[in-house]
């Protein structure tokens, strides 16, 4: 009954992007005998000149996508665009958490310091997407509706990295109780409309599938969310209210939970599909990359939580990634996993018709020196962070501070239950390759000396200073 509807609604927007649906119709499995590592497929991505659409999607989870084994459609037109091009079924994000994650994916880069100050003046260094596609003339926008980005004039602490570098960035967020990724659609179009002409970077970021849920009347009975059925999980509810409830939710309760996310991520892949249809009608598909990527994903008591930041468990790191690239003949899907780290080095090699060296390696974070209550920005530390490395099948954790590690075969055991640390010689050699990594990736910034920690600092204090808390 619930598939039935689902499929319903599905048709419908299939019926309306008939004709000229370029992006969104299948091309088939990768070519008989190709080589499906993403490294060789990535290299095979020059796109001399394209212009770039980058299209982010908040709290999206890769295992609740139908194109990655689900049950249910949730994101047809999302999967429909997977086919198109190339799919990695096994995409992890650098940081459980948006801003980091999405510094990440912006700068290619990833720091090993748990210090933020240190995390900050990191990031002044490396060169942005923006930036280095504005340094070749192109065109540079942000159109979000994440409230927390803020906009060109009023830089925050956390998010001035992120949206610094482009020509124009628009804030449409209300917070997390808003609805208003519509919007966000609505502007992506028109901006394309206004400035599709000229050679464009245009990124956006959509927020409605974080919480707090309020997805329509339709998406929700398509997704069977009844509230007389949903005990104390209510539509639009705070994430603060399920915290206090998260202890003793029942198996239903985390159903209607997970329905209402599901239909907001409906809501959210329709504004995508018709973002995609409008790139086809304005002729620029074929001369514009094009990626879709999950900033993270979502807890649904997995771990005893609902939400996300804390761990580097793959309901939190395991997300979408699917790039159509008009000139490359890469296509399908591939199983080799890959950092959305990856989507700078690829994007900046394309568009100068250059093939991508080799991907990074896929490496993860939390970021734990998020907090309430910080007085100075030199109070912003951080307790023992987690760090994962992932190759082939096998996973790493380490917990820094505590020096403890964990080792999963993510075939055998995708939900991560069974500790093989100890067990396989494997895993040492993966702790190895882990420290190694963090190693090689701090920042060495002498924070009394650094431009960028001493700005930060000052913005911080100005915005103390203003009302502002965190
Ligand atoms: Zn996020």
């Amino acid at each position: 009954m619930r598939r039935k509807t689902i499929i319903g609604i599905a048709a419908v927007a299939i019926v309306v992007t008939t004709g000229l649906a370029l992006l969104l119709s299948g091309l088939g499995p990768a070519r008989p005998g190709a080589d499906t590592s993403s490294a060789a497929l990535l290299s095979r991505g020059a796109c001399l000149n394209c212009n770039v659409l980058l299209i982010t999607i908040e709290t999206l989870r890769a295992d609740h996508l139908k194109c990655q084994g689900y049950e249910d459609d949730i994101a047809p037109n999302i999967c429909a665009f997977g086919k198109k091009g190339l799919l990695f079924e096994n995409a992890y994000t650098p940081a459980p958490v948006t801003m980091p994650a999405l510094r990440a994916i912006m700068f290619g880069s990833l720091v090993s310091n748990e210090d933020l100050l240190e995390i900050i003046a990191h990031y002044d260094r490396p060169t942005s997407i923006a930036a280095g596609l504005s340094k070749k003339g192109y065109i540079t926008a942000g159109i979000t509706d994440h409230k927390g980005f803020g906009d060109l004039s009023n830089l925050r602490p956390k998010s001035s990295m992120l949206i610094r570098d482009f020509d124009q960035f628009e804030n449409l967020g209300k917070g997390r109780t808003g609805k208003t990724s519509a919007d966000v659609g609505e502007a992506v179009e028109k901006w394309l409309e206004k400035h599709g002409s000229k050679r464009f970077f245009l990124w956006t970021h959509l927020f409605d599938p974080h919480y707090n849920w309020v997805p329509g009347a339709e998406a929700r009975k398509a997704f069977d969310y009844r509230q007389e059925d949903c005990g104390r999980v209510m539509l639009g509810m705070d994430i603060e209210e399920i915290r206090k409830i998260e202890k003793d939710l029942s198996k239903q309760e985390i159903k209607c939970i997970e329905a209402l996310y599901h239909a907001e991520v409906f809501e959210t892949d329709r504004l995508v599909g018709s973002i995609l249809r409008r790139l086809d009608q304005l002729d620029l598909a074929d001369n514009t990359l094009v990626i879709i990527a999950g900033d993270h994903g979502e807890e649904f008591m997995e771990r005893g939580r609902v939400g996300h930041e804390w761990t580097v468990y793959n309901e939190l790191l395991h997300v979408p990634l699917m790039i159509w690239n008009p000139r490359s003949d890469s296509r399908g899907r591939v199983e080799e996993p890959v950092s959305t780290l990856v989507i700078h080095n690829y994007v900046l090699a394309a568009v100068d018709g250059r093939d991508l060296e080799s991907p990074p390696p896929v490496v993860s974070r939390a970021f734990h020196y998020y907090g309430k209550n910080l007085q100075h920005p030199r109070e912003f530390r951080t307790r023992p962070n987690e760090f994962s490395l992932v190759r082939d099948n096998l996973k790493i954790i380490y917990t820094s501070g505590e020096e403890r590690y964990e080792l999963y075969d993510l075939d055998r055991d995708p939900g991560e239950r069974t500790n093989l640390w100890g067990k396989s010689a494997a895993g040492q050699e993966l702790a190895r390759e882990l420290r190694q990594w963090m190693k090689e990736n701090r920042s060495d910034a002498d924070p009394a000396t650094n431009e960028a920690i001493q700005s930060y600092i000052e913005m911080v204090e100005r915005l103390k200073a203003l009302g502002y808390t965190r």
